[in-house]
């Protein structure tokens, strides 16, 4: 049966997208079958994996809206990688889903009848904590969390720890966080290594060993429409996000149901 897991913090520009993009399509390399959902209305993942958001013909927006989900996955062109995508469309739902039945289950319910055909089904979160994140939450086993290595890295960490409380307390008891990304990190200045060890004291053994250093390769991949694999498979940025999707592996597989 697949896992779900949402990529989650509620801070823009930490890096929930390009692990999602990096993540989703190494672990597909190694033979997992995943489906990334694109539930952020900028359509980063969408664009990011070499697809057209304005021309989609059905996007996230109708799956939430109660479009069976198998109607709107694509194929990408990394084998074992499909994805629902995401545009602009998707801004109004978090409106339009206030006055909506079970409104924080909906995603939920429409990944009951696709989920056993993936290994893994990821979802790249909006950068808030509005009905589109509670549905990702709601729909989730697990949570994985990008932090940027800067000063004020634990800023909002709080908030977000607050939500998944909240989350697991009304909406789905069993969510669990899968472990934390360090990202963005600058070797050079001493910052970056205190912010880390910060984080590690705070998420006490969550934090996954692979830190995914500033790449200016992996900034420039999403632009070509392409994960850092297939953009620069020698890149510093393609090695330590194909050793991330390893470790997140080992771990997920072991005997601890994925806890790292
Ligand atoms: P989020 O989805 O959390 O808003 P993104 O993944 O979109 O964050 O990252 C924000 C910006 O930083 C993007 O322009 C992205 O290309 C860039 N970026 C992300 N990770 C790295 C990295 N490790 N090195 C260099 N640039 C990065
Ligand atoms: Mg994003």
């Amino acid at each position: 049966m697949g896992k779900i897991i949402s990529i989650f913090n509620q801070k823009g520009g930490v890096g929930k997208t390009t692990t999602n993009i990096n993540l989703c399509s190494y672990l597909a390399s190694m033979g997992k079958r995943v489906l990334t959902v694109d539930i952020d209305p900028q359509g980063n993942t969408t664009s990011g994996l070499g697809i057209e958001k304005r021309k989609l013909e059905n996007s996230i927006y109708d799956v939430i809206m109660g479009l069976s989900a198998d109607k709107v996955i694509i194929n990408t062109n990394i084998n074992n990688l499909d994805i629902i995508p995401s545009n602009v469309e998707l801004a109004g739902a978090e409106i339009e889903l206030t006055s909506k039945i079970d409104r924080e289950r909906r995603l939920k319910k429409a990944f009951e009848d696709i989920k056993d055909n993936y290994d893994y089904i990821i979802i790249d979160c909006p950068p808030s904590l509005g009905l589109l994140t509670l549905n990702a939450l709601t729909a989730s086993n697990s949570v994985l969390i990008p932090i940027q290595c800067e000063f004020y890295a634990l800023e909002g960490v709080s908030q977000l720890m607050s939500t998944i409380q909240l989350v697991k307390k009304s909406l789905n008891k069993d969510l669990y966080i899968q472990g934390v990304i360090m990202s963005m990190f600058d070797g050079r200045t001493n910052l970056s290594i205190e912010v880390v060890e910060e984080v590690k004291k705070y998420f006490k053994g969550k934090v996954y060993t692979t830190i995914i250093p500033r790449n200016i390769k992996l900034a420039e991949a999403p632009s070509y429409g392409m994960p850092i694999m297939l953009y620069d498979k020698n890149s510093k940025g393609a090695e330590a996000y194909k050793r991330l999707a390893e470790e997140f592996l080992e771990y997920d597989e072991g005997d601890d149901k994925g806890e790292h």
